[in-house]
């Protein structure tokens, strides 16, 4: 690889960033120094993976408010901490924040990259990124953007993220040359803003000596990687309620819907009630849930039955006046507010009867 030398070819970033750089809630206003509050920076980090700055902002803003610093996280109960983190989605994120905090407020902020690492919840760009950001350690921060960047400006056939770790050996220099927090926010905010996907060339400071835009061959570095096709499903949604209580899934212990309560769901090709049609169920009209690989087509029911029944285990009778303190994920969030727009009226017992011989006992 005959690379050029990056703090001579990456030197236009440093005055475009100053001149065009987003004010953002997280960012310091001195970027050559250590950053005043780098739990700020592993908060920002966390909450911007996979998810876009302007949905991350009013959450960061909330975050800090309500957990200031790595102690009063700590302390939080972890289902605050995920009701604050409520419709950011991946929610392990907000229980690898907290565990993080519990390690910062215990033993303090690791000293080297390879404590930030061992954080729970740091893979090796999130790790980089904080410490380029919050310490100013010259530790090159890789991300998807930065590949991309990267790929363009090198003419890197293929797959750039095999090379990786030539990658960060050749921006190391660019990094102590004109500073860690600074070079890495440019390099991010360059991807972010112009060399996105279709990339705006004409307006990039590094257009005059980018290979992939001198050949002519934005479009095609890096290639774009073929997208599973999302798995399509169909469901009902269901809140049954009784007594003033509602039903639900209570948290599980692990995997991705951890520390998130959860209406009851089953097939719609096992259930078909007639909805509205009696006076004490309400169905709305439905959506499509997207989610990374997956496409659930929702359809939301209300059903009001005179009496609680016992319960199997999973399942959980929880008080009207405590559903709003729930965490809940986006799509279970949505039925919750259709509820508030309900006005409730007593279901006759054959009809109710009726209603549950029809369906499919729910499942998860
Ligand atoms: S010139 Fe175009 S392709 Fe090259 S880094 Fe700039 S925006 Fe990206």
């Amino acid at each position: 690889m005959s690379w050029p030398s990056s703090p001579e070819f990456l030197a236009p970033l440093s005055p475009w960033f100053d001149r065009v750089r987003r004010d953002l809630p997280w960012r310091a206003a001195d970027l050559d120094a250590p950053h005043p509050d780098p739990y700020a920076v592993l908060v920002s980090e966390l909450m911007l993976q996979q998810t876009q700055v302007t949905t991350v902002i009013p959450y960061f803003t909330r975050w800090l408010e309500e957990f200031p610093d790595p102690r009063a996280l700590a302390d939080a109960h972890q289902d605050a901490a995920h009701k604050a983190w409520e419709g950011l989605g991946y929610y392990r994120r907000a229980r690898f924040l907290k565990a993080a905090a519990g390690s910062i407020a215990a033993e303090g902020w690791p000293g080297d990259l390879e404590g930030l690492s061992e954080l729970p919840g740091l893979g090796p760009y999130t790790a980089a990124a904080v410490g380029a950001i919050a310490f100013q350690w010259p530790t090159p921060a890789l991300d998807g953007n930065a590949f991309r960047v990267l790929a363009r400006l090198l003419l890197i056939e293929g797959d750039p993220k095999p090379l990786a770790k030539g990658l960060r050996t050749w921006l190391l220099p660019a990094l102590e040359a004109h500073g860690p927090s600074r070079m890495t926010q440019a390099l991010m905010e360059l991807g972010a803003t112009i060399c996105a996907p279709t990339p705006t060339c004409a307006v990039c400071p590094l257009s005059g000596r980018c290979a992939a835009q001198l050949t002519g061959r934005t479009s095609e570095i890096p290639p774009v990687a073929k997208r599973r096709k999302p798995k399509e499903s169909s469901l009902w949604l269901l809140a049954l309620e009784a007594e003033d209580n509602f039903l639900l899934h209570p948290p599980a212990a692990g995997g991705l819907l951890a520390g998130l309560w959860r209406w009851p769901t089953f097939e719609a090709t096992t259930c078909i009630p007639q909805p509205n049609a009696h006076p004490n169920t309400t169905a709305w009209p439905g959506w499509t849930q997207v989610y990374t690989h997956r496409r659930e087509a929702v359809s939301p029911l209300h059903i009001h039955l005179e009496f609680r029944f016992a319960l199997a285990e999973g399942l959980a009778w929880v008080p009207r006046t405590e559903l709003r303190g729930l965490p809940m994920g986006k799509r279970d969030q949505r039925l919750r507010d259709l509820l508030e727009t309900l006005g409730q009226v007593p279901m006759e017992a054959p009809e109710r009867a009726m209603l549950i011989r029809a369906c499919a006992a729910p499942s998860a």
